[in-house]
């Protein structure tokens, strides 16, 4: 057996904890500390001083040679610069670590190659990174040996918000502030802040790493560009919670404890429906602390699987054809004084404030569809959303059975007065309890869906950072309970105005609502009937982001700047197109050096069998059928392949980013398609043992 495993003792280990920092510091810097954190505002450069101080001997004690400002800019990951804390030497050549206050409060690193669409020229590079304090620091620990993380805030010379968390942390405020004023007309005048609470489901696949680096395909773009289906793929559903493998299974432990050292709450693990996919969820905590540690997950995931002789794909579609990976972002609102404003309690149709916030919130994504559709795109997610495949663009609300109900009694008599309780489930057998059932089903298929006391949003993608998607989500909440409040403020009589506006808003929001199958071409029709915007594309998204509701809306809050929206709209545009590009590269690398010359040499063999059957005196007509087809589809792809040359030599050297994105999706990836179909033809009918790259089969069922 293996050695036990203490998570009590292991948890956190590696995580400068409010814990830690009370051990460490003198009781009135921990107290400004504590108040800093709960209440924001600034810490004195005393303060940050003796912190430093003491995160410094902490790191230093665990191994710690160096510190980094850890942040989050444009490019979806996490990025990072080492200082060790070496200093001078004395003239003896004795040298003292050091870490001060302004070193922890803030950094300047070089951030001219960062993406900042158009915010910054290279020859302003300066960029500033600061402390975010509610999140707390933490060691990596790598070949690099363990590093001191400082989770901060990456902003331009001119204040422009470089990153993701800048925004997500302003969200937070906005929600908070607003959802302040709602609870507050219910009577609640002891809550000061309203925080956002986020759990994020990773899913994942594992691949093999010798067969990983046997295709280009996935080592340069994530994803395979080439592949025919196995004989076998999802259709048993026999992977999806099934038997976890060994190797797998020693991957998964090693990945908790690794996380669970950095204070990441890894709860739940299974297999998921496609062979070789997996998942994890952590428990739910504050969105910005859930952010961070949702790309430790990722990072620990990459590192951990090459450990293992694997290799961890995040992309959202490695395979085509076969489930791809999301990342379901559980979201939900709470008081500082312990009231979920999603809890609905036994009977939601009496919880007014509950029905208010649900009005809110309908109103709020059924106005904003095509922005919460935006922030969950990514060039990966294009191959998931809108492509026939979980879940559809299309943005809609799940309720569920119990609060649809009462929504229509709502708009249809203006009061609810039953509800659908979810009643006893017999299980049948005398020795099996019985089982209280929820009121409400589970649908798989909503890209919004209730889930008892939060909302689920399932398009998110797996390999995207979740910042976004929550930064909107709180935007456009607190937008939603702003204007209510706004109105509920002034009312003369409030019983009678919260009434009046649940049902305005229910009445017209309704249409957002849809609890049938989201896969359905029915509900493409009827969404189109409904209004309900359908955007197909990551790049159809972007301009979402501009548009005069958008800017509105999150200049209002001071989430975004509109040039901070112009610049993301102008990332998203450069990141497609040098994506696409990069897989349009790999396929013609892979088309002309590996796939082609396999066929060629093919052919050579079955010409020479043609040959050498016919001088037997035998007949060669199925081999020569077969040197035929085999010389067709060759043919396709050497056409398709010059074809894709062209298009990409076309595309790369375009200079407006707009056209170009919307010229790589509408062109190049069109004959990329073309240079694929008859690729994958032909690896079903060349010999194996000249085909030359590793099949789905291999890369889905060795792990
Ligand atoms: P599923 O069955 O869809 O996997 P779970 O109940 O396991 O759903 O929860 C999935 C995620 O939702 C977990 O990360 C969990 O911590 C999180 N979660 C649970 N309750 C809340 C809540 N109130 N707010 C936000 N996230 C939550
Ligand atoms: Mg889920």
């Amino acid at each position: 057996m293996s050695e036990v495993m203490n998570v009590e003792e292991i948890f956190g280990k590696n995580v400068f904890t409010l814990g830690k920092m009370k051990e460490r510091l003198p009781k009135d810097v921990f107290k400004e500390v504590k108040k800093v954190m709960d209440q924001g505002g600034e810490l004195s450069m005393a303060a940050a001083n003796v912190v430093a101080k003491a995160m410094k001997d902490w790191a230093v004690e665990n191994g710690a040679t160096h510190y980094t400002h850890w942040f989050q800019p444009l490019t979806g990951i996490t990025a990072e610069k080492h200082d060790a804390f070496v200093t001078h030497p004395d003239e003896m050549g004795k040298m003292i670590t050091e870490f001060s206050g302004k070193e922890l409060i803030k950094g300047e690193p070089d951030a001219s190659s960062f993406p900042s669409g158009g915010l910054r020229a290279t020859f302003e590079a300066r960029g500033y990174t600061a402390w975010d304090i509610t999140s707390p620091a933490f060691l990596k620990e790598a070949a690099t040996g363990a590093i001191l993380c400082i989770p901060t805030a990456f902003c331009s010379y001119t204040g422009e918000a470089l990153d993701k968390k800048t925004p997500l942390l302003r969200s937070m405020e906005a929600v908070s502030k607003q959802a302040l004023r709602i609870v507050k007309l219910f009577g609640n005048t002891e809550a000061t802040r309203v925080t956002a609470s986020v759990g994020p489901e990773q899913e994942y696949f594992l691949v093999d790493e010798k067969l990983y680096k046997q295709r280009p395909d996935l080592m340069f773009s994530g994803r395979t560009l080439f592949g025919a289906l196995p004989p076998k793929g999802q259709e048993m559903e026999d992977h999806y919670f099934g038997v976890i493998r060994e190797r797998v299974g020693a991957f998964m432990k090693d990945l908790n404890e690794e996380l669970w050292k950095l204070g990441v709450t890894a709860k739940t693990q299974h297999n998921e429906v496609a062979p070789a996919q997996h998942e994890l969820a952590p428990i739910y905590e504050t969105a910005n602390i859930a952010v961070d540690h949702n790309q430790l997950v990722m990072e620990t995931m990459k590192r951990v699987a090459v450990k293992h002789g694997m290799r961890c794909l995040l992309h959202e579609k490695p395979y085509a054809g076969v489930n791809g990976s999301g990342k379901h972002d559980n979201w939900s609102i709470t008081t500082d004084n312990g009231v979920n404003l999603l809890e609905p309690g036994d009977t939601p149709n009496e919880n007014i404030q509950f029905l208010l916030v649900l009005a809110c919130i309908m109103k709020a994504v059924d106005t904003h569809a095509d922005l919460l559709r935006q922030s969950a795109s990514d060039v990966g997610n294009d191959h998931r959303l809108g492509a026939n495949e979980a879940p559809p663009a299309i943005i809609s609300m799940f309720l569920g059975e119990q609060l649809e109900d009462v929504v229509k009694q709502l708009v249809e008599t203006g009061s609810a007065d039953s509800v659908k309780h979810g009643g006893k489930l017999e299980t049948g057998v005398s020795t099996l309890p019985d089982l209280q059932k929820d009121a409400t089903d589970r649908n798989r298929t909503s890209p919004f869906a209730f889930t008892g006391n939060k909302f689920e949003f399932r398009m998110v993608g797996s390999a995207d950072s979740i910042a976004g998607p929550n930064t909107t989500l709180n935007a456009i909440v607190a937008e939603a309970f702003c204007e209510a409040a706004d109105i509920l403020e002034k009312a003369d009589d409030f019983d009678v105005a919260v009434h009046d506006l649940i049902k305005e808003y229910m009445t017209k929001h309704q249409r957002i609502v849809f609890n049938g199958n989201g896969y359905s071409d029915e509900w493409v029709k009827e969404a189109e009937k409904r209004g309900l915007p359908n955007i197909k594309s990551m790049i159809e998204a972007a301009s979402t982001l501009t548009s005069d509701k958008a800017v509105a809306l999150f200049e209002k809050f001071g989430i975004y700047t509109e040039a901070e929206l112009k610049s993301r709209e102008e990332i998203i545009y450069e990141t497609y197109a040098k994506s696409i590009n990069i897989e349009a590269l790999t396929m013609i690398d892979m088309a002309g050096k590996q796939i082609i010359p396999a066929v060629v040499k093919y052919t050579k063999v079955l010409a020479d069998s043609v040959v050498a059957v016919k001088a037997a005196g035998a007949d060669a007509t199925v081999q020569t059928d077969l040197l035929k087809q085999v010389s067709k589809k060759l043919e396709a792809m050497q056409k398709a392949l010059v074809k894709l040359e062209k298009a990409e030599a076309k595309g790369s050297a375009m200079t407006d980013a707009k056209e170009q994105a919307f010229y790589y999706k509408d062109t190049v990836m069109a004959v990329m398609a073309e240079l694929r179909k008859p690729a994958d033809e032909l690896e079903m009918i060349v010999d194996k043992d000249l085909w030359p790259i590793p099949t789905y089969g291999e890369l889905m069922f060795e792990v």
